[in-house]
């Protein structure tokens, strides 16, 4: 795979490539090696205004449209996607560092997955008619105008899509700012969009550091701000976005549980804990990072987890062979790095891995990591790592562990593994987490909503629910009979 992805420009506005070089640097490191692969510049004041002005014009010509002819561009644009995928995914490992492994079946498919979805509903959203007895209201689902994305580094591809597909079907346009860790994936959507049929300026992509968004945040044209971020940098955009009454959906951190009851398939919730920690270097929000195993199968379930850990095959991303590639960056190796040690000290076991793999000292690259004999209070048991660092805690009761399990402040998700049917609806409805499943871990459809409860957030993705995210209610009472006045 060749390492030459300088775009034509930074931001792509109104249709086309452009480049304001007063802007700070932004340097595109390819996570494995270090190197610098692309040098882009920030966005300047007058590059947001451009971008807010075209988006503004763009959403009222969009808004215009049938909606089915809308629909039929969004699914023009998955097609496109699914056909190009190598390509988006080399481009997808290269910007993120994850392996071609992953992002071939989990990034452009996944952004397709919801543009095929959001096309198909564009057409069938619709009011309702309420009757009064000879008055009656009807109401009309309209778009909310202008909504800002701004993305996290882990899923650029997907998290672009995941916000424009549902904003779009609505008639709404966006202004989307990648993470500056991740610039390229987003300038390929913009440019699928046009060839696509989508007016110039309907999705719009802006480079830039926390400043960036935080103008496009408070800018006075913008109606709707979607975020998945930390929740630190999801405090600040809802209280900005706060000031202009603007709608918000926050997708934020977590410290999810998996629970891993006695009568469980074992190697299935070891496969589950793989997935739901290691996949993508832990780099994942809804990572069921405490695995809370039954007292009874520890022993059983610690062997096999470690057993099957050992043999992950860590190496260059570009390599479709390689399982486990690099963190994002040297700041959130050292940071992951500096909480194994936490762990360390306040006496967490090691039962795998802890440190820098023999052989790739250059890049960001750390070893999956299990930890056991964690317990409640320990740092890596109560802050989002975001890392491969997975903590065995155990349990013997089962309003024990529900109970610890929701002793967090964040409920993104949560899991649960059990053969008991009843047990499992009822430990799921006691959790406090907005995406949960049972008998497996981190499986996320498109028709299923995603989001969090608590910190991790306001809102949900995907599915049905997203469009009560991205349009608003107009109520239309209209009356058949004369007005009567008291005077
Ligand atoms: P981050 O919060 O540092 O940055 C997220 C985005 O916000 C970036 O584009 C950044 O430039 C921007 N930003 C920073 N300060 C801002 C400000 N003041 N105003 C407006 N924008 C600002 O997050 P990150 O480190 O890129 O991503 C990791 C975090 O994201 C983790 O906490 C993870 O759990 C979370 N995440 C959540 C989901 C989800 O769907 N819930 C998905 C992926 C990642």
């Amino acid at each position: 795979m060749m390492i030459d992805v300088q775009p034509t420009a930074s931001h792509f506005i109104d249709g086309e490539y452009c480049e304001d070089e007063a802007g700070a640097p932004i340097g595109c490191i390819f996570a494995a090696t270090g190197e610098v692969i692309a040098r882009l510049h920030s966005a300047t004041p007058t590059i947001v205004d451009r971008a807010m002005e075209s988006a503004a014009r763009a959403q009222k010509e969009w808004a215009a449209r049938p909606p089915v002819e809308r629909g039929r561009v969004l699914r023009r644009v998955a097609d496109i996607l699914r056909e190009r995928n190598r390509e988006l995914s080399e481009l997808e490992t290269l910007d993120t560092g994850k392996p071609l492994q992953e992002t071939l079946v989990a990034d452009a498919t996944s952004g397709a997955d919801a543009l095929e979805y959001f096309g198909g509903l564009a057409a069938t959203i619709t009011g309702e008619t309420v009757p009064l007895g000879g008055d009656f209201v009807y109401t009309i689902r309209e778009p909310l105008g202008v909504c800002v994305g701004i993305g996290a580094w882990n899923y650029p591809t997907q998290i672009a899509c995941w916000k424009a597909a549902p904003a779009l079907a609505c008639g709404n346009a966006m202004v989307f700012k990648p993470s500056e860790m991740t610039p390229l994936c987003a300038l390929k959507l913009a440019e699928i969009f046009i060839e696509a049929g989508a007016p110039a300026g309907l999705f719009n992509v802006v480079q830039g550091y926390g400043d960036v968004g935080a103008a496009l945040a408070t800018d006075p044209r913008t109606d709707k701000v979607s975020l998945t971020g930390s929740v630190p940098t999801g405090r600040k955009v809802y209280a900005v976005a706060a000031d202009g009454i603007r709608h918000v959906t926050m997708e934020l951190g977590g410290k999810s549980p998996l629970i891993v009851f006695d009568d469980a398939d074992i190697e299935n919730a070891v496969s589950a804990a793989i997935n739901g920690n290691f996949y993508s270097s832990g780099q994942i929000c809804s990572n069921g990072t405490r695995v809370f195993v039954h007292k009874a199968i520890e022993d059983a379930f610690v062997a096999r987890l470690v057993e099957r850990t050992r043999a992950a095959k860590i190496g260059d991303p570009r390599d479709e062979d390689t399982q486990l590639g690099p963190m994002i960056s040297k700041v959130q190796r050292d940071k992951v790095l500096s909480y194994i040690e936490k762990a360390k000290d306040e006496g967490a076991t090691f039962a795998h891995g802890g440190g820098v793999p023999d052989g790739f000292d250059k890049g960001f690259y750390i070893e999956p990591t299990v930890f056991t004999g964690v317990t409640d209070g320990m740092t890596v048991a109560c802050e989002e790592v975001f890392g491969p660092v997975l903590s065995v805690l155990t349990f013997s009761d089962e309003s024990e562990v529900v109970a610890r399990a929701n002793d967090t402040p964040f409920g993104l998700a949560a899991g649960v593994f059990t053969r008991d049917l009843t047990r499992a609806h009822r430990v799921v409805a006691a959790l406090e987490a907005g995406t949960c499943w049972i008998n497996t871990y981190n499986l996320t459809p498109v028709e299923a909503p995603f989001g969090g409860v608590k910190l991790s957030g306001v809102g949900r993705e995907n599915s049905k629910a997203a469009i009560e995210h991205y349009s608003q209610v107009k109520s239309v009472y209209v009356a058949m009979g004369d007005v009567e006045a008291p005077y």
